[in-house]
């Protein structure tokens, strides 16, 4: 579609993306970033303030994506940027230790309990490969599960997520991943311990570890069923297998401790990304010392990286997790819940079919009037009204994510003021969903 189709012109950001097509692959570089599933022009964002984001045509948007998670305290937090500044100012990497890996790998051993050891990396994509690879080095085993729906980066043998049904080798979901590395993985349907259970009985002794998110936010938000998460950590334990708990989306961010702050399952491995690096590339993957132990150079397990705990991402992540004090949760908590609840009502009174899904507060919105457990149940929304529903608040200046497959993300900056002009921008989103046609 082109941009004309749409209720408004985004002529600076359609150049921008005209140039950047001529060299760059469908001129972004994530693909969501195209508004493929949405249609029209990409924003590209010049800078941002607390809440909002401005974007090359100089409009200002409140901001419902937050870099997909990570600015939790808004853009721009003076903090951060001086903590930035001070580390900018001493040099930008020094390929050596430094006392400010030291320090955040400390902070977050000191909130995550399970968390006995951490290895620092560049992006959560890393962290999962390399918490796989090591999980497969300490049991000597191959084979891992994952769930349908769930997203661990642009892992080789992770990009397999073929749909439900029990114990579904994965195909490739990609060209250029080969049957070999997609070959080992097998995918589950999200929430469901009986498929868990029989994969275990179908592969005795081959299974290295069960992979999955903390609460899942890439299928939209899909919060883990009472006692899944402890009912994969016992089947794993019953048969020598790591619990591998993705936090890259929720760590410190759905609580102090992430989501292990909220149900309290104790993982073997965690991986972390987002939150922790402050809007920079860190993330990182850890858990259980003994499991640890085995990474080079401790142990046989090879890892490394040349800007692995990068000395300004560390003290920006430091500055950032420094800042998330109780109060600060009690605060992103609380501005979700309000705004969940004026798109809940905005919705309803056009009576437009729905389900909002929360998880703490990470949230989303499925156009269906079914609860939603997996990733076939979130493939039956009825995605044309989402297309409706973003395209009138980005008119109106609020930005969402651009899929209804994703999470919606909030800061402790998202005041009253974001709030109110969220609130005068629904009700005529809230119709456009309801007019909406497929
Ligand atoms: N794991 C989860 C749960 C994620 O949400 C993501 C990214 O969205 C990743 C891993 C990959 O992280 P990155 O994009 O930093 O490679």
């Amino acid at each position: 579609m082109s941009e004309l189709a749409y209720p408004y012109e985004a002529p600076a950001s359609q150049a921008l993306f005209d140039r950047a097509a001529a060299v760059t692959p469908g001129g972004v570089n994530s693909p969501v970033r195209a508004f493929r599933a949405v249609g029209g022009t990409p924003r590209f964002m010049v800078s941002g303030t607390g809440p909002y984001l401005t974007d090359a045509d100089g409009r200002e948007y409140v901001d419902l994506v937050c870099s997909w998670g990570p600015m939790i305290l808004g853009h721009s937090h003076p903090e951060v940027i001086a903590a930035v500044q001070d580390a900018v100012s001493r040099g930008t990497s020094f390929g050596t230790p430094g006392e400010g890996e030291v320090a955040l790998a400390e902070e977050m051993v000191a909130r995550v309990a399970p968390l006995e050891q951490v290895r620092l990396v560049s992006s959560g994509t890393e962290a999962t490969m390399s918490a796989i690879r090591l999980a497969r080095g300490f049991t000597r085993r191959t084979k891992v599960i994952k769930f349908a729906g769930c997203y661990h980066g642009h892992v080789d043998s992770l990009l397999a997520a073929a749909g439900s049904g029990v114990a579904t080798f994965a195909l490739p979901d990609t060209p250029g991943v080969t049957g070999a590395q997609a070959g080992d993985t097998i995918v589950l349907p999200y929430n469901d311990l009986e498929a868990v259970r029989e994969a275990f009985r179908a592969h005795p002794g081959e299974i290295a570890c069960v992979i999955t998110e903390a609460s899942p936010g890439n299928m939209g938000v899909v919060p883990p069923a009472e006692g899944f998460n402890q009912g994969l950590k016992d089947i794993c334990s019953e048969n020598g297998a790591l619990y591998v708990s993705d936090e890259v989306m929720t760590g410190f961010r759905t609580s102090r401790a992430g989501w292990f702050g909220v149900d309290g399952v104790v993982p073997d491995l965690m991986t972390f990304g987002k939150v922790m690096g402050g809007g920079f590339p860190a993330a990182a993957f850890g858990g259980r010392a003994d499991v640890m132990a085995h990474l080079a150079p401790a142990g046989p397990v090879y890892q490394a990286g040349t800007l692995s705990g990068n000395p300004v991402a560390t003290a920006a992540g430091l500055a950032q997790l420094r800042l998330l004090d109780d109060a600060a949760y009690v605060k992103v908590d609380a501005v979700s819940k309000e705004i969940q609840g004026l798109v809940t009502a905005a919705l309803t009174k056009e009576g437009v079919a729905h389900r909002l899904q929360a998880a703490s507060n990470m949230f989303s919105v499925f156009f269906t009037d079914r609860p939603v457990r997996n990733y076939e149940d979130a493939k039956t929304q009825e995605s044309f009204r989402f297309t409706a529903f973003f395209h009138s608040l980005l008119a109106d200046g609020v930005y969402l994510p651009p899929s209804s497959f994703e999470s919606w993300f909030v800061s402790t900056a998202h005041d009253e003021r974001a709030v109110q002009r969220i609130a005068d921008a629904l009700p005529a989103a809230a119709r456009a969903a309801a007019e909406a046609t497929a």
